[in-house]
């Protein structure tokens, strides 16, 4: 028969009660009284000890009293005697969980030092953290890294401190860096550091070698410009023959329609190769902007002015809209490539529209930008479409036969990068698309 277990309220008064009488008699006795209260104080600091020494006896230890209160069914030494055990196996885990981690980090280790990308950790105070072996080569030997080093061992060009600080505000921060004989791409980004409760955020700075593609990169350039530019010779010998054909009446009547076909043909040969060596001059950066200052009425009348012939044949209106009060607003721009850049839009917008529609050229000061919004009621441009639009030679599906190069756009957006500005869309299949380029409209 298992043992009854002693109520555990019942012994904790009891042991109570003998404490009190134990306390009780020493302070009679300690308070130096005479006669019988003496005797009376020996007797229950005697009685209260006793009483005390049976009862922490009979409880043992307090781990005793803590087991009778724990909800579980085996309140006995067999708990007591399962500890050691338990703690043994969480040991046991603790090192198993220790060498996996240890492994992890090895692996980490591993890859960082077998990556050909570089790669760096700088804290909240911009000091190094980690790097790997990669890094230490791209940068080269004039900067020999060390852990805890500042950022500047790594990374002495202003411009590349200022990005790495960039990174912080948020959003990772791209760039090119030349260290001879090398062209690297560093990528800054900002890194939410485990355990860190700085308001700087750490950043992670990947360096990548990418001399080969630039190497790769200005030889199509240059291949594109020289192309470009010997095609246009015979090109334009084609045209000059095919007209003196046309002219002199040398071709018997039958051949008429194929010397007009020869003669679109060439004439849309010439416009790609226009477009093509133009993009290559913004590409390979031979175009330089020659900003002048312009007033603002002025400008956008003469903008609309060139593109009156072709929205004339096209039965398309094209309308300004400048408030008065822009009329004279000064700005600084490169009349021609601004105007080659408004072409594009608006030429695209009449060219898409259908006759009889309208085409209005917003103009607006917006903060620190002039933005030129050119809307019509074209087709509209679907979202898949409207993704790549802006790259070389793509055109949607639906408008091929519109006559067109698909550069137009890629020109636009390669200006406005030139000019600091950036261009927008918004467009609703159906119902038209509307253009939007802002410029910034510093003071003059
Ligand atoms: P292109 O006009 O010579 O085809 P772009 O580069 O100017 O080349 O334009 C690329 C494509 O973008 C066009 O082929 C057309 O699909 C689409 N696009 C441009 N502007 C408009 C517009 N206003 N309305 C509808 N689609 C447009």
């Amino acid at each position: 028969m298992p043992k009854a277990q002693p109520d555990l309220s019942q012994r904790i008064t009891t042991s109570w009660a003998a404490f009190l009488l134990a306390v009780g008699g020493g302070a009679l006795l300690g308070r130096d009284l005479e006669g019988e209260f003496r005797i009376v104080g020996i007797i229950l600091a005697v009685f209260g000890a006793i009483l005390l020494a049976v009862r922490t006896w009979q409880n043992r230890t307090l781990m005793a009293q803590v087991l009778a209160v724990i909800p579980v069914a085996d309140k006995g030494d067999s708990l007591l005697r399962k500890l050691p055990k338990a703690w043994a196996a969480l040991e046991e885990e603790n090192l198993l969980l220790r060498n996996q981690a240890e492994a992890e980090d090895q692996i980490r280790r591993q890859i960082l030092t077998h990556l050909s990308a570089g790669m760096l950790l700088l804290d909240q105070d911009r000091h190094l953290r980690l790097f790997n072996p990669s890094a230490q080569l791209l940068l080269g030997s004039s900067s020999s890294l060390g852990l805890g080093d500042p950022v500047v061992v790594a990374f002495r060009e202003p411009e590349s401190l200022r990005n790495i600080e960039g990174a912080c505000q948020g959003a990772p921060v791209e760039w090119t860096l030349r260290r001879n004989p090398r062209i690297l791409r560093v990528r800054a980004i900002p890194f939410e550091a485990p355990l860190q409760a700085s308001a700087r955020p750490w950043v992670l700075v990947t360096v990548d070698d990418i001399t080969r593609q630039e190497a790769l990169e200005t030889t199509r350039q240059k291949f594109i410009a020289n192309a470009s530019h010997e095609l246009k010779t015979p090109v334009t010998g084609i045209r000059i023959a095919v007209e003196n054909l046309q002219e002199g009446s040398l071709v018997l009547p039958e051949g008429e329609s194929s010397l007009r076909i020869m003669l679109r043909a060439v004439d849309r040969m010439t416009m790609l190769l226009e477009d093509i060596s133009e993009l290559s001059r913004i590409e390979t950066g031979a175009l330089r902007l020659e900003p002048v200052p312009l007033r603002l009425g002025a400008f956008a009348a003469d903008s609309l002015e060139n593109t009156r012939p072709q929205a004339e044949a096209a039965n398309v209106q094209v309308a300004l809209d400048l408030p008065p009060e822009l009329e004279d607003f000064p700005f600084q721009a490169d009349p021609l490539r601004l105007v080659q850049l408004l072409d594009n839009l608006l030429s695209n917008a009449i060219k898409f529209s259908p006759g009889g529609a309208g085409v209005t050229v917003q103009v607006r000061k917006d903060g620190p930008w002039l933005t030129w919004a050119v809307a019509d009621q074209g087709p509209g441009i679907s979202e898949t479409d409207a993704q790549r639009i802006f790259e070389r030679f793509y055109r949607a599906p639906s408008v091929r036969r519109i006559p067109g190069t698909g550069l137009g756009l890629a020109i636009v957006k390669h200006l406005a990068v030139l000019m600091k500005g950036e261009v927008d869309l918004r467009t609703e299949v159906g119902k038209g698309s509307t253009f939007i380029f802002r410029l910034p409209a510093g003071e003059v």
